[in-house]
């Protein structure tokens, strides 16, 4: 079965973005500022089209598992 996933807007070209490929085929984007300030939002709502704490960068190669 094919899931559609939002697209990720900025988070796919942001440095604390972090691509999580779920068991169930579905496509989450997790925000790598939540770690250092927990009042970040852990899991933007996508797709993120304005961000100001957006830092344009290479994301980690490879989607993770969750
Ligand atoms: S800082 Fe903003 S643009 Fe970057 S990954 Fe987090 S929510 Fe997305």
């Amino acid at each position: 079965m094919t899931v559609v996933s939002p697209p990720p807007g900025l988070c796919a070209r942001c440095v604390s973005g972090r691509r999580i490929d779920s068991a169930k085929g579905s496509i989450f984007w997790r925000c790598a500022e939540h770690d250092r300030d927990p009042s970040w939002p852990k899991y933007p709502r996508l797709p993120v089209l304005r961000c100001s704490r957006f830092v344009a960068g290479e994301v980690p190669a490879g989607p993770a598992q969750e």
